[in-house]
């Protein structure tokens, strides 16, 4: 059993918390929302009143944050990095910017930590059934020591590079899921134009060239894929506010590094009409209403 503080248990910390838990993992919980910390602490955790507190005592600790902002904050300032033990491997597995991983990285590696950006691919579905990607940056060291923990959430851990790289090859992947969802939105309403049965349309794309996860596994129209948020009226999954934070982030690093990504620009341009309508909180598929023009 090891001992692990968990901060953040939102749509994805929370479903991850409580696999380590079923591990057999002796887990500290700890979020802003008490809401959200209820039913881990139901399903086995102890809570903590403080990221502080709930680090003192860890051998790992795990944070799964909505941006840079907050990850600076937890490990910068009075919390993680001042109070948990030397000898803790820390991980961090939000998506954020490369900066602020880099910045956390050097102040863990100055106060004689061991850390890893850790984004994941997956969704809440993959965050439920331990099934996650998780894209790792850092040391071979800290790697090696985060990687049996990782094992309990995710079916796929791989060391990406150095730090940062985890971050970058999350960015670049969901630049390329924004633009693969818009893309199966679109054929789904040119279908529904055309008088094409959706589900006629998903058995014929799903096994030919069109294929793709944004259509197989999380299908934009309610019915063939039962798990899809499609078919919970575009409630929980991936925000779209968190989708358009990641597309600003490549669009950012794009910028900066001269990259040609055209469409990534225009995935975001689209993301954020979205949530300019006020729908920041429905999942990203729901991107099909707006481009029906139902909302
Ligand atoms: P979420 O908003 O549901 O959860 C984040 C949690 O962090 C919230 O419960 C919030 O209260 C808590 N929090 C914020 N600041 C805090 C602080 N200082 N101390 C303690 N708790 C704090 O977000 P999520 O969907 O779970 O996403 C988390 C991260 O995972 C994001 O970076 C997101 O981009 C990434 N991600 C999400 C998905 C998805 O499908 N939801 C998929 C892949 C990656």
């Amino acid at each position: 059993m090891t001992n692990i503080a968990f901060i953040g248990v939102g749509n994805m910390g929370g479903p991850m918390a409580r696999n380590l838990v079923k591990a057999g993992h002796g887990v500290t919980a700890f979020d802003l929302s008490p809401a959200v910390l209820e039913p881990v602490i139901k399903a086995g955790a102890r809570r903590a009143a403080s990221a502080a507190e709930a680090v003192r005592e860890a051998d790992a600790v795990i944070t799964m944050l909505p941006a840079g902002q907050h990850v600076r904050s937890v490990y910068l300032e009075g919390g993680i990095l001042a109070h948990a033990r030397k000898s803790a491997v820390l991980i961090d597995g939000s998506a954020i910017d490369i900066d602020s991983a880099r910045a956390v990285h050097a102040a863990a590696a100055e106060a004689g930590f061991d850390f890893l950006d850790a984004p994941v691919s997956g969704g809440v579905g993959g965050a439920e059934a331990a099934t996650l990607t998780f894209m790792c940056g850092g040391t071979d060291r800290a790697f090696e020591r985060a990687r049996p923990i990782l094992e309990q959430m995710g079916k796929r851990i791989v060391l990406a590079g150095g730090a940062g790289a985890g971050q970058t090859a999350k960015m670049c992947n969901n630049m390329l899921l924004a633009i693969s969802m818009i893309g199966t939105c679109e054929a789904f309403v040119l279908a529904e134009k055309l008088g094409l049965d959706a589900q006629k349309l998903f058995d014929i794309a799903s096994t030919s060239s069109g294929q793709c996860w944004s259509l197989s596994t999380y299908c934009p129209v309610p019915g063939p894929v039962p798990s899809a948020p499609s078919n919970r009226d575009y409630q929980g999954g991936f925000a779209t506010a968190l989708m358009l934070k990641d597309l600003k982030l490549s669009q950012a690093a794009a910028h900066a590094s001269g990259a040609t990504t055209p469409l990534g620009a225009e995935a975001a341009q689209l993301y954020s009409l979205f949530a300019a309508k006020g729908h920041g909180g429905l999942d990203f598929s729901g991107i099909i209403r707006m481009l029906r023009g139902e909302l």
